[in-house]
């Protein structure tokens, strides 16, 4: 792959250190290999040019938990809390196939990359045949994005329908057959965990995914203390405080570990989050739309928890979009503590870039602009009647900035958007396939 420079932009790095200065980025391979301030000193004959005036350069964003498919399933139920919501999606299982995955699941990716996400974690939990699997997994590698593929189980629980519950022999099987077709890498890694514990999940599941997680060197994620429902079943079916407490005493809370949600969370359970090194990936815009309540973020950074952000799947957010999900994630602490102060834009920005890198083990890939990082870039046009004047750039990215105004979209080098222009895929074609599956799959589960 030959060389890229991009020149004239506002770098904003995202590393611990707040900055940002005018200067370019210069890639080879895919690879960063020089960050400098003002004009590129050598020459750059031969580069291909990304002329970034009026734009701000960012570290890809980091989509920490989603459920691409669902967009098939946007505002379908939108009035229901966790549980009742929970049966109709785990009900989906009886008529959703593999196509529907490919398509749904190819359609967030668009809207991802427009968007400006460079990485998602993709939880996937509903697996009426394998090849839902596999077809969530092609899309994601036909758009080009850098993903995490979460395989996740369920092993009981009177609301998942049967035909997507599994005997953990035969889930490991096939996650090991996905393991087989795809190298692990840093494009593509895989990861596994309870889907949500203990409302679908039995201690013994628990126990073997641990044991399969370590035999395989990789990591966990589930959903963790969504709603109150959720724990008061942990409380009455295993007497623990938490969900928390309940994955700590199987070993599940642990530095590959990503526990999304976590929005009933006690001090010690955060204490344990901490001292286990597990990352939590908070969901704002989910967790307002279930009435889930508020996650305690700003405890859980004070205390130094590494905390990542994720849209969740668009059946409970409608969106993929993060810079929604910054934003949301930012006003929610302010009003929850009625306090205009308690969290700093930074530090919600750091949340979606080296916050969701950490979480998905991909730190030393990705989530900040540094040599030697791969090169997961986005620029993002600042010079518009919404975003003007700049008075504070990190404000302003997050509570100004809209998923609109992500202009170019570059991932390990290759640029995926230009000009909002995609460069791989056709977005007439996908949505036209996508209008073709939704309408399938209304029918096929009597909704429409
Ligand atoms: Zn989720």
């Amino acid at each position: 792959m030959s060389g890229l420079t991009i020149q004239n932009a506002t770098i904003v790095p995202m590393t611990e250190e707040r900055q940002s200065f005018a200067g370019y980025v210069r890639v080879r391979d895919g690879v960063i290999t020089e960050v400098g301030s003002g004009a590129p000193r050598d020459s750059t004959n031969g580069d291909q040019l990304i002329d970034g005036s009026g734009c701000v350069l960012l570290p890809g964003l980091v989509n920490a938990h989603t459920h691409l498919y669902q967009v098939l399933l946007r505002a379908v139920w939108e009035d229901l809390e966790l549980m009742p919501w929970l049966r109709r999606i785990y009900g989906c299982a009886r008529a959703l196939r593999p196509e529907h995955f490919y398509t749904g699941s190819l359609l967030g990716c668009v809207e991802a990359i427009r968007g400006g996400v460079t990485t998602l974690c993709e939880h996937n939990f509903l697996n009426p045949s394998p090849d839902c699997a596999f077809e969530t997994v092609r899309a994601i590698q036909d758009s080009g994005l850098r993903a995490v593929f979460a395989r996740t189980i369920m092993d009981t629980g009177e609301i998942v329908p049967d035909c997507v519950k599994e005997k953990p022999d035969a889930a490991f099987r096939h996650i090991e057959s996905l393991l087989a077709k795809h190298k692990s890498g840093a494009d593509l890694t895989f990861m596994t965990g309870p889907n949500t514990p203990p409302i679908n999940t039995t201690p013994e599941l628990l126990k073997e995914i641990r044991r399969f997680a370590d035999a395989k060197t990789i990591g966990i994620s589930a959903h963790v203390a969504e709603s109150r429902s959720v724990v008061e079943c942990v409380r009455q079916q295993h007497g623990k405080a938490g969900v928390v407490e309940l994955l700590h005493q199987f070993g599940l809370a642990a530095p590959n570990s990503i526990f999304a949600h976590s929005v009933h969370v006690s001090k010690d359970e955060i204490a344990l989050l901490k001292q286990t090194g597990t990352s939590v990936s908070h969901n704002p815009v989910s967790n307002m739309m279930l009435g889930d309540g508020v996650a305690p973020v700003v405890e859980m950074l004070r205390q130094g928890v590494n905390v990542a952000l994720g849209t969740d799947g668009a059946a409970s957010n409608h969106s993929q979009d993060l810079f929604d999900t910054m934003k949301a994630a930012s006003l929610l602490q302010k009003v929850h503590h009625q306090d205009a102060g308690i969290i700093e834009p930074y530090a919600v920005l750091r949340m979606a870039t080296a916050g969701g890198a950490k979480a998905l083990g991909l730190s030393s890939v990705c989530g900040t602009i540094e040599v030697g990082k791969r090169a997961d870039l986005i620029l993002v046009n600042l010079d518009t009647v919404h975003n003007q004047p700049i008075n504070d750039i990190f404000s302003q990215i997050v509570h100004c900035a809209k998923a609109s105004d992500v202009q170019t979209v570059i991932v390990n080098g290759e640029v995926l958007l230009k000009d909002r222009v995609l460069t791989r895929l056709d977005d007439k074609r996908i949505l036209a396939d996508a209008k073709i599956a939704n309408h399938d799959l209304m029918e096929r589960l009597e909704l429409s």
